[in-house]
C-alpha cells in the first residue's frame, strides 16, 4: 500500500475521515476488477463490507479528497474538489500496477459545499454497472470493486438510503485539477500535477525535449479517441464538465449518463440539461472545448502557438477514430470513396424510422451476402422500401472486401454489442434493490460482463425499453 498522491503535499487535497453508514450490506462484488486487484473478495466477504463503509481502515491509509476547479456547463466555477469521493490508497496488483481506491458517498469534506457527502443507493448501482459494463465493451474508464446499501437516510427529492461505491483507477485526476491551480496563478503546482502525471503513468513520454506538450498531446489522442468509442456504442455522458474529465482518457463520474435506444443524433440522457450542451452529438466538440480548458490551465508548461496547433489536431483525429468505428461496425475493412455518404444514409434512416442504435448494428452483423437479408434484420425497419434499397448498396460495397461472410460476421459480433445498459434494465435492478433485493443488480452486472456474447438465456434483457419505461430521464441529484 502506497500513495503517491499523497506525497506532493497539502496543496493538492484536504486529509478527510469517512463517516460510516448504519448497518451496511454488501450489494455486489465484481469478480473482474477483484482480480484486477489480486484479491479473493469471497475470502474477505466481512472486511470488504467495512473497508466500503470507512471501518477499520489499514493504518497505512492516508486517505483525502482532492482539490480541483472545472468548467461546468460552460461557466467556470473555481472551486469545486471531491464533495463526496476519498482517496484510500494506491494498492499493487499482482502485474506490478497501482491502483488508486476511492470511496465515493463516505460523507462530507472540506469541498462539499454544504451538501451531505452521501450517494444514494440509485446512482451508485448506475455508476457500479456501468463502469463494469464499459469495461467489458472495451472502453476505457475508472473500475467498480463493490457497493454497500444501507439504512442511513438521505434526503433528495425523497428519502433514499445512502450507499457507498468502491471505484478504482490508476489516477483520478481530471482536467479540473490542473485548472484549479492555473486559475490561482501557482505555475509550481501546476508543474508538480504534470510531473506526477508523466512520472507515474506516461513514463514513455519523459524521453522526449518537451515531454509537457506530448503529455497535452497524450490527454487529446486518447480523449478524442474516447468520444469515437462513446459515439461507437451509442453511449451519452451527460455532464461533460471539465472536473468529470479524466487526465487519463477514463470515463468517469457517471451521473445522468444514458445509452441511446431509438437512434437520435440530438438525445439528451440529462433532463437537466435544457440548452443540449452535452446531447449525444456534441460530445466530440465538447471534447475539444475542455482539452482548450485543459491547454488553458497548462499554459504555463507550454509554448502557446506549440498548444494551439496540437489543439487543432483534435478534430481530425477525432473525425478519423470515428470513421474507422463507424467502418468497423458495416464490417468494412477497406475504405473506399463513398462509404461516409453509406454510413450516413444509414444512420438516417435509423434516425427516421427510430430504430434502435444497438439492435439495428447487432442484427446487421449478421447479414450474409451468400443469403437473403436475415428476417429479424428487415423486420426492425417499418419502412422496408428505404431500408431494401440502402441494403443493396451494402451488398454491392462488401462485395468489394475481400473478406468472408463467417470472417465480417465474427469481426462485426465482436464490435457490436448485443447487451448495453439500457435505462429501464438499471431501473427495475434498483427499483428490487430498494425492496432490499440486490440479485437483479448482480445479474445485470454478470450479463453486461460478456455484452458480445449471444446468451440465449438472457436474450429479452437485449430487448427496447418497454413503453412504461421510454420516458424516463435522469436528473443530476444522485
Ligand atoms: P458532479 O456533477 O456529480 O460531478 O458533482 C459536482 C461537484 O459536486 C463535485 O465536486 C462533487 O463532489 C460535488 N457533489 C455532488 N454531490 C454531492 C453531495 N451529495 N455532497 C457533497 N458534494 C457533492
Ligand atoms: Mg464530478
Amino acid at each position: 500500500v502506497v500513495n503517491q498522491f499523497a506525497a506532493l503535499g497539502e496543496d493538492f487535497f484536504s486529509r478527510v475521515e469517512p463517516a460510516p453508514l448504519t448497518n451496511p450490506k454488501l450489494v455486489d462484488v465484481s469478480p473482474e476488477a477483484s482480480e484486477l486487484l489480486g484479491i479473493n473478495t469471497e475470502e474477505h466477504g466481512e472486511s470488504l463490507v467495512q473497508m466500503l463503509n470507512g471501518e477499520e481502515l489499514p493504518q497505512s491509509f492516508d486517505i483525502f479528497a482532492m482539490l480541483y476547479a472545472g468548467h461546468q456547463f460552460g461557466s467556470w466555477v473555481p472551486q469545486l474538489g471531491d464533495g463526496r469521493a476519498m482517496t484510500l490508497a494506491q494498492i499493487e496488483n499482482p502485474a506490478g500496477e497501482l491502483w488508486e481506491l476511492q470511496l465515493k458517498g463516505s460523507g462530507p469534506t472540506p469541498y462539499s459545499r454544504g451538501s451531505d457527502g452521501r450517494a444514494v443507493l440509485r446512482s451508485t448501482i448506475r455508476e457500479y454497472l456501468c463502469s463494469e459494463a464499459m469495461h467489458a465493451l472495451g472502453i476505457p474508464t475508472t473500475r467498480a470493486l463493490a457497493l454497500i446499501d444501507s439504512d442511513t437516510p438521505v434526503y433528495r427529492e425523497e428519502v433514499e438510503t445512502g450507499a457507498i461505491l468502491l471505484r478504482m483507477a490508476p489516477s483520478h485526476l481530471r482536467f479540473g485539477n490542473f485548472e484549479v491551480f492555473s486559475s490561482r496563478d501557482q505555475p509550481q503546482q501546476v508543474r508538480a500535477l504534470a510531473d506526477f502525471v508523466l512520472e507515474h503513468h506516461r513514463p514513455e513520454l519523459l524521453d522526449n525535449e518537451a515531454p509537457y506538450l506530448q503529455l497535452y498531446r497524450d490527454v487529446i489522442h486518447r480523449t478524442a479517441d474516447l468520444m469515437s468509442q462513446w459515439q461507437a456504442v451509442g453511449f451519452s455522458h451527460g455532464v461533460m464538465n471539465t472536473d468529470n474529465m479524466s487526465i487519463l482518457g477514463l470515463t468517469m463520474d457517471y451521473g445522468p449518463f444514458g445509452f441511446m435506444e431509438a437512434y437520435n443524433p440530438g438525445f439528451i440522457c440529462n433532463h437537466s440539461d435544457q440548452s443540449g450542451r452535452y446531447a449525444f452529438n456534441q460530445q466530440g466538440d465538447i471534447g475539444w472545448w475542455n482539452l482548450a480548458a485543459l491547454g488553458n490551465g497548462m499554459l504555463s508548461l507550454l509554448d502557446l502557438d506549440q498548444a494551439k496547433e496540437a489543439i487543432q489536431e483534435y478534430k481530425s483525429i477525432y473525425q478519423e477514430a470515428l470513421l474507422t468505428r463507424h467502418l468497423a461496425k458495416l464490417g468494412l475493412v477497406l475504405q473506399r470513396e463513398g462509404d461516409g455518404q453509406l454510413i450516413e444514409d444509414w444512420f438516417k434512416i435509423l434516425q427516421q424510422q427510430s430504430i434502435d442504435f444497438t439492435k439495428a448494428f447487432r442484427a446487421l452483423s449478421h447479414f450474409c451476402l451468400g443469403s437473403d437479408t436475415p428476417e429479424a434484420l428487415e423486420q426492425l425497419f417499418t419502412n422496408s422500401g428505404d431500408f431494401r434499397h440502402w441494403i443493396e448498396r451494402y451488398r454491392i460495397r462488401l462485395a468489394e472486401e475481400t473478406t468472408s461472410d463467417a470472417e465480417r460476421q465474427q469481426q462485426m459480433l465482436a464490435t457490436n454489442p448485443k447487451y448495453i445498459l439500457r435505462n429501464y434494465l438499471a431501473e427495475n435492478a434498483i427499483a428490487r434493490a430498494k425492496q432490499g433485493d440486490y440479485s437483479e443488480v448482480t445479474k445485470l452486472r454478470e450479463i453486461l460482463s460478456r455484452p458480445y456474447e449471444e446468451q440465449a438465456e438472457n436474450e429479452i434483457y437485449a430487448e427496447s425499453a418497454p413503453a412504461w419505461a421510454t420516458g424516463i430521464s435522469v436528473s443530476c441529484s444522485s
